[in-house]
């Protein structure tokens, strides 16, 4: 959903947000209850835990220390390759980030996640264009879909857009 402003061959080479600081395990996407179910049977070493009506990646045990900077990469990632999801099978979550959609207390809004280091290359005004001409109604229609990809408000997310409505 980001292909026009996020090059390929960069998050390649990246890949930081397919692996999880212990901290922020808020951070792992959501998959659907039958998503979840085939992807365990197809990767036998996947493990989920549910988060509302969906479900998530389970890498507690992936961590060796308490170490809240520990980091643990998804059980779909690749270290060669980047994801190993079909474009069908690769969560929504994964699909539209950096982009977040949060609950500002009062209000649904669609933040930018301030650690991707190539989004945060471009103006803010180029992030912002891509969310007004329709990749914001499609996180809104999404997160009607699946309220529980709706996460808490961070301090230091930059605000994008602020919905019309209130989702939860
Ligand atoms: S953090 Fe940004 S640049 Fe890195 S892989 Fe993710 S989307 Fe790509
Ligand atoms: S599902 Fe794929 S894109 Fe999403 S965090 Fe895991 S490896 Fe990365």
């Amino acid at each position: 959903m980001l292909s026009s402003i996020l090059s390929k061959s960069k998050c390649a080479e990246c890949k930081f947000c397919c692996v999880f600081r212990r901290q922020s395990r808020w951070e792992t996407p959501l998959f659907p209850k039958e998503a979840a179910a085939s992807l365990s049977e197809k990767y036998k070493n996947a493990k989920f835990r549910p988060v509302g009506d969906m479900f998530t990646i389970d890498i507690d045990g992936e961590y060796k220390t308490d170490d809240p900077e520990e980091e643990a990469p998804c059980f779909f990632l690749d270290s060669e390759t980047g994801c190993m999801l079909s474009e069908d099978e690769k969560p929504v979550d994964c699909k539209i980030w950096p982009l977040r959609i949060m609950d500002k207390g009062d209000k649904t809004v669609i933040a930018l996640t301030p650690t991707c280091p190539e989004i945060n290359k471009l103006p803010a005004e180029t992030v912002r264009k891509l969310v007004e001409n329709g990749l914001g109604k499609v996180i809104e229609e999404e997160a009607e879909k699946n309220p529980d990809m709706i996460k808490e408000y961070r301090e230091g997310f930059p605000v994008l857009s602020e919905l019309d409505q209130q989702i939860i």
